[in-house]
């Protein structure tokens, strides 16, 4: 399990280790971003790295995406890039976007801008701006709010962002409450770097979070999600997600997830299911590397596996508490959401299974399990089983250690058969590149039992070297033919 750092990775960094990392990547990235600078100026138009690069150069991460604010309006962008960029695109010229390659580097170039949102509309109304300084203004977060004009390398911060970055720290260029009513937006994405780069956010920005919450739901679906998925796949989801549900936020995006809160009963029974989930979150992502890599779908499992539970929660009266089919119901209700935050069907599909299987070893006892039972789990299961393997092994929190001891190897065990019985059957459907009567064919021979011989002379052969052509297995079985004819 991943404990979260006492200090966030960002904080604690002096300026100068910070200027230190800055230099190092901007030299990195100079070939590319010096050149493209130089075209806009003999333009007359101003280019700076901005946001995403210049924050993370800091923090010593590298980025293959390169994000620019210009003076230069989409038109003229397209045609200062034609001749230089490997390919260009419209991101969405509403937005003033134009997207590039340039060898394995993306590149986003937007005209500065000081957008606002209608009071009640969903998008944010897009107007052009005509300075550096202006466009800065407008962004989330300082530490986003930096900029490094080119090709001659000044460094824009009117906002203190090195110093919040520094200190590991989220704060909003003016006041929050300005900024969240622009673009309510910011307040998922002050959760989704809380995670990517476990910064705190300031208390000023907090209060707003947990003032307007309710605003986000002006918000489309679409750009909800996005944040979700990268506080989700963020390095620390466990201090994004509680900073949703602590704000109120999470009431709106993802109200399953604080439902989990449940009370505990009267006999403190049973354990806190938000909290259990949040550490089999962390507990599946420590097995990630089963899956090559950090993944969407095995996350996603883990914080919805449980959101059945506070609708089939039932006391019978013994001092025990069920939650009979919450599987079924988890799956049902985790559907809904992920339709109504507009997630793929493959991901949703993918999600809603594993919810729904996620109890189902525990039947499997101590290894009771017939080989057609274990042959169905695996059916059952079908793209998702390496998944499933990791949500039910982290989905063991208890603190008695021989109970999770017997767990894991119960289900070592299950997989250990898994892997025998796959091994047994691709074995048992093999079968000869000839049949027996292409074989009596070949020999011109009738039914009998050279028939049998000769055919497990070819299944032999078949298991000796693999998968062969009829041709080739043709030449083998004359030759094993006319030799059997000498000895025999
Ligand atoms: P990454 O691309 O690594 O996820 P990023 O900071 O580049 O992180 P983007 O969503 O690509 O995030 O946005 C690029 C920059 O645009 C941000 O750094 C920020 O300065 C600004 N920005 C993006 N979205 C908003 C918003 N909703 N409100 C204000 N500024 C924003
Ligand atoms: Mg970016």
């Amino acid at each position: 399990m991943s404990d979260a750092p006492a200090t966030p990775p960002g904080a604690g960094r002096s300026i100068r280790d910070v200027q230190e990392s800055a230099a190092r990547e901007l030299a990195r990235m100079s070939p590319v971003v010096d050149e493209l600078g130089r075209r806009f100026t003999e333009a007359g138009e101003g280019l700076a790295l901005v946001g995403g690069p210049v924050r993370d150069a800091m923090l010593g991460r590298s980025h293959h995406d390169l994000d620019f604010a210009t003076s230069a309006r989409p038109e003229t962008t397209e045609r200062l890039l034609a001749g230089w960029a490997d390919a260009t695109w419209d991101m969405g010229r509403a937005f003033g976007t134009i997207g590039a390659r340039k060898g394995d580097w993306q590149v986003e170039i937007t005209t500065y801008r000081s957008d606002t949102y209608a009071a009640d509309s969903r998008k944010p109304e897009v107007a052009y701006g005509d300075t550096l300084e202006g466009d800065l203004g407008r962004r989330d977060f300082t530490v986003n709010a930096m900029a490094v004009t080119l090709p001659d390398h000044r460094f824009e911060d009117p906002f203190g962002g090195v110093v919040d970055l520094a200190h590991g720290e989220l704060r909003t260029p003016g006041r929050p409450e300005d900024s969240f009513s622009d673009d309510p937006l910011r307040m998922m994405r002050a959760a989704r770097f809380a995670s990517q780069l476990g910064f705190r956010v300031d208390p000023a920005v907090r209060r707003a979070m947990t003032d307007m919450a309710e605003r986000i739901r002006i918000v489309s679906a679409e750009r909800v999600r996005d944040e979700l998925v990268k506080l989700v796949m963020g390095a620390h989801p466990r201090e994004g997600l509680t900073l949703l549900v602590e704000t109120g936020l999470a009431e709106h995006v993802l109200p399953e997830l604080p439902a989990l809160a449940l009370e505990r009963d009267e006999h403190h029974r049973h354990k806190d299911v938000y909290e259990h989930t949040l550490t089999v979150l962390e507990q599946s992502i420590d097995l990630e590397h089963r899956l090559g890599g950090p993944d969407l779908v095995s996350r996603l499992a883990a914080l919805m596996h449980d959101v059945g539970k506070p609708r089939t929660r039932r006391f019978p009266g013994d001092g025990t508490v069920t939650f009979h089919h919450h599987d079924v119901v988890g799956a049902k209700l985790t559907r809904t959401r992920m339709r109504a935050l507009r997630f793929s069907n493959d991901v949703t599909d993918a999600v809603a299974s594993l919810v729904e299987l996620h109890l189902r070893f525990h039947g499997y006892g101590s290894g009771e399990w017939t080989d057609s039972a274990v042959r169905r789990y695996v059916r059952d299961a079908g793209d998702q089983l390496a998944r499933l393997h990791v949500l039910t092994r982290a989905d063991c929190t208890t603190r008695n250690r021989r109970k999770a001891d017997r767990l894991r190897r119960a289900y070592d065990d299950l997989e250990a058969r898994i892997d025998t019985l796959a091994e047994e059957e691709e074995l048992a459907a093999i079968r000869p590149a000839l049949d027996g009567n292409q074989i009596m064919a070949v020999l011109g021979i009738g039914p009998g039992r050279d028939v049998g011989d000769a055919y497990r002379f070819l299944l032999e052969a078949r298991m000796d070297r693999g998968p062969m052509a009829p041709e080739e297995a043709e030449t083998l079985l004359r030759e094993w033919w006319s030799t059997r004819g000498r000895s025999g």
